[in-house]
């Protein structure tokens, strides 16, 4: 019950409506006895400054950011955290003396799902489709797990480009090499992790496949689309046509929400307590 004790988080963005963290979050705090609210609060552009300094004033215990303001919200906060600060883009505001500190939970949550599926980066042959927002940090992320490499490949090339130059930079090591996704068929044989960044295949666009040839699933021996919803993509059927697993990026919204709660309230979430949310996030999806 909401008392005069009650803490807020939040999620801000613009637009925000679609979001499914609250459930993620007033799950967890029933679950775990917390007087805790977690409410989204749509913040317009021009506005995003002074939002932080509102939540601050108003004793707000933490917040998660969203498209547009993952990069602009740096500049709001008294600290980052390293590799957040790496990548250039935080997702997760905790409270602190003065301030709001910031993070990266969707890395780190990432990284989570891919462990609890058994999913293994280091010393891994990847191939990374996409180099938006997300892929950015999945490169970031295999850069920092040691994988062996990483074919980035983008529609556009430039973009793959930046992003290899940043992460061998940041980690002084070849390990990126970027690639017109047209080129696929010029990937080394081997069995590479696939991990799907682009928002091909994103409902209601539930037919389509950043790639369509059957062949180059034949190289793929595990599957991860960041995608979620349709909750099996085109791109997971094509996997494990060709022999492979596939899973979907849905633990990968679930950890980031729990590294975020674990922040905000210094508390570890159990598996069991996962599975919980995992299963009410499902529910809302109507699966
Ligand atoms: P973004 O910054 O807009 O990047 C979109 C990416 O998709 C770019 O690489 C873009 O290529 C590529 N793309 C779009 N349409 C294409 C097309 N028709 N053909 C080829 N490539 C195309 O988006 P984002 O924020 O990175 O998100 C990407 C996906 O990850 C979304 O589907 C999102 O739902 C998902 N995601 C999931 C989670 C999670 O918690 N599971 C978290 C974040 C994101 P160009 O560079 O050539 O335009």
């Amino acid at each position: 019950m909401i008392d005069g004790k009650t803490r807020t988080c939040g999620l801000i963005g613009n637009p925000v409506e679609h979001t499914m963290s609250p459930i993620i979050h007033n799950t967890l705090a029933g679950t775990c006895g917390h007087n805790l609210v977690y409410v989204p609060f749509p913040v317009e552009n021009g506005s995003l400054e002074d939002a932080i300094k509102g939540a601050y004033a108003l004793n707000i215990l933490g917040l998660n950011v969203t498209v547009p303001y993952k990069s602009e919200v740096i500049r709001s906060l008294i600290e980052v955290d390293g590799l957040a600060a790496k990548i250039g883009a935080v997702n997760t505001l905790v409270r602190t003396e003065g301030g709001f500190k910031g993070y990266n939970t969707d890395m780190s949550g990432l990284h989570r799902a891919m462990i609890s599926e058994g999913i293994r980066i280091e010393g891994e042959e990847i191939v990374l489709l996409g180099a938006g927002g997300a892929a950015r940090a999945v490169a970031y992320l295999c850069g920092e797990q040691k994988a062996k490499k990483v074919y980035l490949l983008n529609r556009t090339l430039d973009k793959a480009e930046r992003i290899a130059k940043e992460v061998n930079g940041a980690f002084a090591k070849d390990v990126i090499v970027p690639m017109l996704l047209a080129d696929y068929p010029k990937l080394p044989c081997g069995k590479y992790l696939a991990i799907q960044g682009t928002s091909v295949g994103l409902f209601p666009h539930d037919e389509e496949a950043i790639i369509e040839d059957a062949a180059f699933y034949q190289k793929i021996h595990t599957g991860f689309d960041l995608i979620y919803k349709p909750f099996t993509t085109k791109f997971m059927k094509l996997v494990t046509q060709a022999g492979g697993k596939a899973y979907n990026g849905l633990k990968m919204l679930l950890y980031q929400g729990i590294d975020a709660y674990e922040l905000w309230n210094q508390v570890e979430i159990s598996e069991e307590e996962a599975a919980h949310v995992y299963h009410a996030l499902k529910t809302a999806m109507g699966l």
